[in-house]
């Protein structure tokens, strides 16, 4: 789960990590109050949406007077922002970050990361703060440096110095940085986090070291111990589809093509996937209605694949261990009513009382092409969506 740049400073506060003085605003006039009662003479407007990459793309404006704060927050509440995070489509700024304008001296990254080729928590910093990491990675990987993190002793003190002193933080601002580090892998593991990124780290001109920018992601599967973290949830950052699907326990994640899948067990589901693409098609999301699913389950499902204008063929494959074939294909008829299913709709079913399953299809008066197979299904719905 995602939060906010400003709901991810708050946290870090917590954990002695410096963050600027700010206060998240829903209208200019929050804006503004919020831009007084910070008092000084700079401030930053920044939108609030759960990608990064705004700074390019005009949403973090330098404002150096009130007047200007009230100008940029009534530019860019309600504005869509497009970055090289968002997706063509962007996203629509809902909330603002108004916050102490810096006197950066200088930027720096730093982030932790769970480094699955090592099964530990990793903390990586460079001295090519404020660009995009990623192209630092790419272009001059020797310019970033990791520890590991032993998880019997966590992260230390020594690391700390030894990272500061690799991306050449001022002498003077080693001690604060390496307080910071503490702080912030503090937060990373308190919080369950699966992410966290501080990109820039910045020093100042006048001593300080903090987080200018914050991205704090947490796993999702730790969140029924984190109630204050899941209360910083934001469902206006998420796809409406998706939620609709957690609620009904089905694990669903929307994807850019046309073929809506239906498949039970997250295996199968990559697999069709990618039969589908072998065969030049492209699926329009990922789903697993899981092995207990109910035929309110696999109608539920259905409706969300439908939700998607730019599903045009539903291919559903299903594999009936624990499943029953019976049941799949009840439900499959019943959302095919309830929907009035416009779209062709292919289905390979295989597995525990398979022929009374293909019977029910055959007898339910539904245009069905059934297939034998995974591949025959596949490349029959990538003919019919063609
Ligand atoms: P993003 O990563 O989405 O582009 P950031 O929060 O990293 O957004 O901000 C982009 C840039 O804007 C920073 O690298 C920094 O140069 C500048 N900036 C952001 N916040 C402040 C601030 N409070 N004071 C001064 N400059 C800032
Ligand atoms: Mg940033």
């Amino acid at each position: 789960m995602n939060v906010h740049e400003y709901q991810g400073k708050q946290v870090l506060k917590k954990y002695g990590v410096v963050v600027p003085g700010g206060h998240v605003a829903f209208s200019p006039d929050e804006a503004v109050q919020a831009a007084e009662n910070l008092g000084g003479s700079l401030w930053v407007v920044k939108a609030q949406i759960h990608a990064g990459g705004r700074g390019k793309a005009g949403g973090v404006k330098l404002a150096k007077s009130i007047d200007e704060v009230r100008q940029y927050a009534q530019e860019l509440l309600g504005k869509v922002l497009v970055t090289h995070q968002t997706g063509p489509e962007g996203k629509e700024v809902k909330r603002l970050l108004i916050e102490e304008g810096c006197p950066i001296e200088k930027e720096y990254y730093v982030g932790i990361v769970i480094d699955r080729s090592t099964n530990r928590v990793v903390m990586m910093a460079s001295e090519e703060g404020g660009t995009e990491i990623e192209e630092v990675a790419e272009k001059t990987p020797e310019k970033i440096f990791k520890e590991v993190v032993d998880p019997a002793t966590g992260f230390l003190p020594f690391q700390g110095r030894r990272l500061a002193y690799n991306i050449n933080i001022p002498k003077d601002k080693v001690n604060k940085a390496v307080k910071f580090m503490m702080g912030l892998y503090q937060a990373f593991v308190e919080n369950d986090c699966a992410l966290a990124e501080i990109n820039p780290l910045i020093t100042t001109t006048d001593g300080r070291v903090m987080a200018l920018d914050a991205k704090l992601n947490f796993d999702s599967n730790a969140l029924y111990r984190q109630k204050e973290i899941l209360e910083l949830r934001d469902l206006d950052e998420e796809d409406a589809k998706e939620i609709e699907a957690s609620k009904y326990d089905l694990s669903y994640i929307a994807l850019d093509g046309n073929i809506g899948c239906m498949v039970n067990g997250a295996g199968l589901a990559m697999a069709t996937m990618d039969i589908i693409k072998h065969y030049s098609g492209d699926p329009a999301n990922f789903l697993d209605v899981g092995g207990g699913a109910t035929a309110e389950k696999v109608t539920e499902a259905f409706k969300i694949i439908l939700s998607d204008e730019n599903v045009k063929g539903i291919f559903v494959n299903i594999f009936g261990g624990i499943m029953k074939c019976d049941i799949i294909a009840q439900g499959v008829v019943e959302a095919a009513k309830q929907v009035g299913l416009q779209v062709p709709l292919v289905v390979r079913l295989e597995g525990t009382n398979v022929d009374k399953g293909k019977q029910i299809l055959q007898e339910s008066g539904i245009d069905i092409v059934t297939a034998d197979s995974m591949a025959d299904g596949a490349q029959k719905i990538v003919e019919l969506v063609k």
